[in-house]
């Protein structure tokens, strides 16, 4: 058994949107979820401005946050993973929150879990959203002020990140940061998951899209990282960064 092994991480993602930590990070949370280890996710938003129901259902533009937040909760179920953490912000109204203050909410929970590893959206937020550039800067905020002891390494901060080419054939304004490819993830055994949680989200269509892309998709399925800038200098040296590489 190599120390590694023996060794529990946490991982928390740090997101806008109900769906948002599934598109980026199912298969490394179910798989890391799969090996013991604990799995956090702070959710911004309740979504509340997102599609009404795909496949003939119609849901009421006032119960969609209730929804999302069902599907949310279900996936986590699903993935093996906690319950998330709502900090109940309305869809597209993150950007109109203080920083520090939203910064603040997420600082109380990387008390609460003391993660190994965080992981947000990176400066583009992927999609340009406001709410996705919101938490991200807010994240970046509360992982400046995180002290978590002298005994104990600072947390790694880490974007999911798309690869160049794609990005360019998806026509994203990604910063140069979420091109990155630090930390490349193979999830072909944690797919089913991936593809299944993101139908569970009944609710949305780009979530139905995308299920229907990666069942499509030929080549072998992988969630790829990229190390903040704000991470520490010696990250190569932590352990959680061979372990991410080996599952
Ligand atoms: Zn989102």
């Amino acid at each position: 058994m190599t120390e590694t092994d023996k060794q529990k991480f946490v991982w928390l993602g740090v997101y806008g949107h109900p769906d948002d930590e599934t598109s980026a990070s199912a298969g490394t949370m179910v798989k890391l979820a799969n090996k013991g280890h604990q799995v956090y996710v702070v959710t911004a938003t309740g979504g509340e401005l997102g599609t009404l129901g795909t496949d003939g259902t119609k849901i009421r533009r006032e119960d969609l946050a209730k929804v999302r937040e069902s599907e949310l909760k279900a996936n986590m179920e699903y993935f093996g993973v906690n319950p998330p953490f709502m900090l109940r912000y309305v869809d597209q109204e993150l950007d109109k929150e203080d920083p520090e203050i939203l910064g603040l909410k997420v600082l109380d929970i990387i008390h609460m879990v003391e993660p190994d590893v965080i992981s947000t959206f990176g400066p583009s937020g992927i999609s340009n959203h406001p709410d996705h550039i919101a938490i991200h800067k807010s994240t970046l905020i509360a992982y400046d002020k995180y002290f978590s002891g002298p005994d104990q390494r600072r947390p790694l901060l880490l974007y999911p990140s798309i690869p160049a080419d794609i990005a360019e054939m998806y026509n994203l304004e990604l910063s140069e940061i979420e091109k990155n490819t630090d930390i490349i993830i193979d999830i072909n055994d944690t797919i089913g998951h991936k593809i299944e949680g993101l139908k569970n989200y009944r609710s949305q269509e780009d979530a139905q899209e995308f299920a229907t892309h990666l069942s499509e998709r030929s080549e072998p399925h992988l969630e790829t990282f990229a190390i903040s800038e704000s991470s520490p200098s010696d990250w190569e040296t932590y352990p959680i960064i061979n372990f991410l590489r080996s599952i």
